[in-house]
């Protein structure tokens, strides 16, 4: 008999698997509060009757994300992680330290299937979804390494949430709930290149979380050259998404433009964008694309990137340039995890 994931389950849903297995409910409340702080095992678990965490053990596993490798920045505090699930595949996280507190930057997946051309994810492939247990795993652990709550999460890491959109929400329930890490959906941001159906899914949930939009280009010329994604859903249906969440939510959204020297910088892209944002409510972070081994892209220089801020601020569009966290130790998507595969096949 395979065993059932027991972390990926919400306090209702495990209280009805005790009750039908004629256990007593307070128990799975206590099972998840233990769930919640990260234990490993049911061994753990030491105010859990002995013949109940055996009978546990029988019938359930606990994913868990344990750190294989660990980098800290010597230019900031923040550590990027490469986590080990429990089948051996790596994902990363990165961990961040603001004056308003720690920000976790999680995978979603282990690989992606979208595929941007600039992005070191995609050029791994892809392998499996993360199940809600796994994501939880990753803030636990690296809550639990750097000895401090973790008070915001983004799902910005590996992969494409969307892509992964059931496991995806039931993180969200789990990593909210008040008998859990209780992290409120307002600390919460999740980052799309733009899975349309989903976006118009996810604005019925009400979910107060911040909805982040990877756009990078302001024409589907650039775009579909980009990211593959486009040529599913253009720019406008994208817009359009993008309204309607705001409509629903009456949140904010952010915009992802990462700057490609040559590519998607100049003063006509700027404007093309302004006007195509001009009236919403949002924000567009701008950012220095990073370039990625096997990719023609390059920062676009420091002028540019002032300039383009100055033409969206000029025609009233919010935006700032993102200041880059951790640059020594590859603190961006994908690139860490396919450089430590590499090293591993050549030893
Ligand atoms: N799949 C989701 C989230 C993961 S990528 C998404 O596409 O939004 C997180 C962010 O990093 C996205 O905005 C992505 O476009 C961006 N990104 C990927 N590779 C990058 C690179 N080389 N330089 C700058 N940003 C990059």
């Amino acid at each position: 008999m395979s065993l059932t994931d027991i972390k990926s389950m919400t306090p209702e849903e495990l209280k009805e698997r005790f009750v039908r297995s004629g256990l007593k409910p307070y128990h799975a409340l206590q099972t998840y509060r233990w769930l919640s702080r990260g234990v490993e095992s049911f061994d753990a678990m030491s105010d859990l009757p002995k013949q109940l965490r055996e009978q546990l053990a029988g019938e359930y596993y606990i994913p868990c994300a344990a750190v294989e490798r660990k980098y800290c920045s010597r230019l900031d505090d923040t550590v990027k992680y490469l986590f080990r699930m429990n089948d051996g595949q790596l994902v990363e996280s990165v961990l961040m330290s603001y004056r308003h507190g720690r920000t976790i930057c999680i995978s979603s997946q282990v690989g992606c299937k979208m595929n941007c051309d600039f992005c070191a994810t995609g050029k791994s492939g892809f392998a499996r979804n993360l199940l809600a247990s796994e994501m939880l795993g990753q803030v636990q652990a690296a809550q639990a390494d750097a000895g401090t709550r973790i008070s915001n999460i983004v799902l910005m890491g590996m992969g494409e949430p969307l892509d992964n959109y059931e496991n995806v929400l039931r993180f969200l329930t789990l990593i909210s709930s008040e008998e859990g890490m209780n992290v409120g959906m307002r600390h919460i941001s999740l980052s799309t290149c733009g899975i349309v159906d989903k976006i118009y899914d996810l604005a019925e949930k009400d979910f107060q979380l911040t909805l982040s939009v990877s756009l990078h280009a302001p024409n589907d010329a650039i775009r579909s050259r980009l990211m593959p994604v486009n040529r599913r859903w253009n720019v406008e249906e994208l817009l359009k998404a993008c309204r309607y969440y705001l409509s629903r939510t009456g949140r904010r959204i952010s915009f992802e433009y990462a700057l490609i020297g040559g590519v998607n910088d100049s003063r006509e892209c700027a404007a093309e964008l302004a006007a195509r944002l001009k009236g919403m409510l949002c924000h567009v972070n701008l950012i220095p694309v990073n370039s990625v081994e096997g990719s023609p892209f390059s920062r676009s220089a420091p002028e540019r990137m002032q300039q383009f801020l100055r033409t969206l601020g000029e025609a009233g569009v919010n935006a700032t340039v993102r200041r880059t966290l951790g640059a020594d130790i590859d603190a961006s998507c994908g690139q860490l995890r396919r450089r430590y595969e590499e090293e591993a096949a050549h030893v």
